[in-house]
């Protein structure tokens, strides 16, 4: 039974709140920490900067993930940059004000005390990732370069080229690897975790299946850590590498981890536009590109067929800087998505099927010249050309908004502890610090903040209880877990069908981005609603359902991926339960009943301003999951409608 829910924040000032913490926080001593084994289930950059920093402190490790490496985690995909209020441009940034632009860029739907202390911590990441030897951009005298991203009037973003992600992600696996060479770590790669084990209610395992023998095996320790990243994937298409998934979070969900605003999805303004039925990925184009294109779209209808440069500038819309003036190409995920779709639905995109607007170079090569645009974005322009065809240097890029990040996850306090006992979740994976709407580079910044910065020191919190007492894997509770693993693995391979997983999981997709997408309304949420379970029932019906080939004793990427689509099937109707139940708009959740005016986004503070947890509670058929609030208190900041014009 879960109690009130206590995001545990410290009290006192806001700029005092974390070192107050720290000054309190329980201790595990140098020569006890060995004593501790920690299981971290992911190696992107969240968890392959926890699992290396708690190696180097003295605990036991064992870190899990599914690719065959661990520096293949989808976090070697992230281009654009990372945030941090160093104010090496001298233009007015501080912490203070990274704090600002996040808790508004999320709508006002996070919570002060967690976004503070992420704007303080954003400084310790740039020097420790230079320390690494990370190779971010410098100015011609050395000093770290710096570009902007959208919601913000600064240039407080730190970046390696259009690669920052991977190089990130390399600083941090050598880290891992020296951990690894030390014994401090033990890597179990293409190893996915399938259940937590959970004794006398608290996280003391992990069961997990190897991918290449298909062998099912218990772990124990004395702490999990989930750092498994996001589920945009449950919309089929998205900028997500393809094994992106829910597993994980939503099995913990299933043994009693509160599940946070899973309806929180956000929608790049900037990938490259679907082209075919039969595509399984979208591309981004990095939001840094917005820093020198202008994105416009024809102002008549007419005149979307003819060639970009056949339209002279009088009758182009550069409706960004036409509606924000102030924030231009470079207001918000959310807001520059929806502004895009609205001029689309006008009958003015661009390109096939009129999904696209053009994201246009021009002015930037003349003012800067090619070459200086190729040195900031090369690879990104090569990205586009080979999927295109088109040269970007000479045509208009062509882009549309897609999924790509998903603010929803498992809840957790200010130990980034979730409501379970020793289950601690961290990146992408838990609810985040981002609210309704994560501003760009902000999601490295967030991984490699709990990962190298704050877990290392919240969790002694917890450990300093539990010596002694990791339970064996003999214990019943793993044979239990152990045996209803296998039990699914089984039951999926029984289905023996007709339909492929891609067929279903594309049709999911389609019914959650059409109904649970970019805008929403009641009627189509309880439509989708009603969809979801005879989908369900589609994929599980013997004979009938889902095909998947092999059996479960080898290498089967057939069933890897039916469990997840399995998962996904479920989640999708928390998500859109989860949206019907917040009955305003805030952010990358834009119900169409709630928007002002001129189109923004309604919030509903009185009745809305609090963190959507969900408890599941069986069977949803025989009762559904049950909804618990913890009101967001804001003490310094001002809720204002958000505006950036
Ligand atoms: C194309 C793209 C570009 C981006 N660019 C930027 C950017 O420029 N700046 C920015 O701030 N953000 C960016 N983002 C967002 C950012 O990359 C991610 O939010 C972040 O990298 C997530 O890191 P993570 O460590 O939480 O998870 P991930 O990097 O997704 O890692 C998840 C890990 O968990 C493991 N795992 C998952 N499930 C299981 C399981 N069941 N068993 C075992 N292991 C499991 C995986 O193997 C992997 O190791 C971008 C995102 C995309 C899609």
């Amino acid at each position: 039974m879960i109690g009130t829910l206590d995001g545990k924040i410290p009290s006192g000032p806001l700029d005092q709140k974390w070192r107050t913490h720290r000054d309190h926080s329980r201790l595990v001593s140098p020569n006890n920490r060995r004593k501790f084994e920690i299981i971290v289930v992911g190696t992107g950059l969240a968890g392959g900067s926890a699992a290396a920093t708690l190696g180097e402190l003295g605990y036991r490790v064992k870190c899990f993930c599914y690719q065959d490496s661990p520096r293949r985690a989808h976090s070697i995909a992230a281009q654009g940059g990372i945030n941090a209020a160093k104010n090496y441009q001298n233009d007015g940034d501080s912490v203070y004000r990274l704090f600002y632009d996040t808790i508004k860029g999320g709508d006002f739907r996070s919570r002060e005390g967690n976004v503070y202390r992420l704007a303080e911590v954003s400084n310790l990441i740039i020097d420790q990732c230079v320390e690494q030897g990370v190779p971010f951009a410098r100015e011609y005298g050395g000093l770290l370069a710096n570009r902007s991203f959208g919601g913000a009037q600064v240039s407080r973003t730190f970046y390696a080229r259009g690669q920052t992600g991977q190089q990130l992600l390399l600083g941090c696996y050598q880290a891992l690897c020296r951990q690894i060479s030390a014994g401090t770590v033990q890597m179990f790669p293409q190893t996915e975790m399938l259940d937590v084990v959970l004794v006398d209610g608290h996280a003391k395992g992990i069961i997990t299946r190897s991918l290449t023998s298909g062998k099912i095996e218990r772990h124990s320790g004395d702490a999990v850590v989930l750092a498994t990243g996001g589920y945009g994937n449950v919309f089929y298409l998205s900028t997500n590498a393809r094994g992106c998934n829910v597993t994980a979070t939503y099995r913990a969900y299933k043994k009693g981890a509160l599940f946070a605003n899973p309806c929180f999805t956000q929608i790049h303004p900037t990938c490259i536009p679907q082209s075919g039925y039969y595509q399984s990925k979208l591309t981004l184009m990095s939001e840094s590109l917005r820093n020198d294109g202008r994105v416009w779209v024809p102002k008549r209808k007419e005149d979307c067929k003819k060639p970009p440069n056949e339209i002279p500038e009088p009758d182009r819309d550069y409706y960004l800087e036409r509606k924000y003036p102030s924030y231009g190409n470079l207001a918000p995920r959310d807001i520059a998505s929806r502004a895009a779709k609205e001029v689309c639905d006008e009958g003015r995109g661009v390109g096939p099927g009129g999904r696209g607007v053009y994201l246009d170079f021009a002015d930037a090569i003349k003012r800067l010249s090619e070459n200086t645009i190729r040195e900031r974005y090369g690879n990104l322009f090569e990205i586009y050309h080979k999927i295109t065809g088109e040269n970007a240097y000479q045509v208009p890029m062509r882009i549309y908004p897609a999924v790509h990040y998903t603010m929803g996850g498992l809840w957790v306090d200010y130990n980034l502890m979730s409501n379970v006992p020793g289950l601690h979740v961290i990146g992408e994976a838990n609810f985040s610090d981002h609210g309704a709407n994560r501003l760009g580079a902000s999601a490295l910044m967030q991984g490699l903040a709990d990962g190298y910065f704050i877990l290392p020191y919240t969790l002694p919190n917890y450990l300093a209880g539990q010596t002694g007492k990791r339970p064996s894997i003999d214990h019943p509770e793993f044979k239990k877990v152990e045996d209803d693993v296998s039990a699914r693995v089984k039951k999926i391979l029984d289905v023996n069908g007709k339909r492929s997983l891609d067929s279903i999981h594309r049709e999911l997709g389609a019914l959650l981005w059409d109904k649970c997408g970019m805008a929403r309304n009641a009627a189509g949420l309880r439509e989708a609603l009603g969809k979801i379970p005879e989908l369900q029932e589609e994929f599980w019906s013997r004979g009938r359902g889902v095909r998947v080939p092999g059996n479960g004793e080898d290498f089967n990427q057939a069933l890897e991926r039916a469990g997840r689509v399995a998962d996904f099937l479920e989640f999708a109707e928390l998500m859109c339960l989860d949206a019907l139940e917040r009955d305003e708009s805030c952010g990358g959740h834009f119900r169409e009943e709630h928007q002002t005016p001129d189109g923004e986004a309604l919030r509903n503070d009185e009745n809305y301003a609090a963190v959507f947890a969900w408890e599941y509670q069986g069977n949803p058929a025989m009762a559904g999951p049950k909804l618990h609030r913890e009101p967001l208190h804001f003490e310094t900041v001002h809720l204002t409608q958000r505006s950036y014009k």
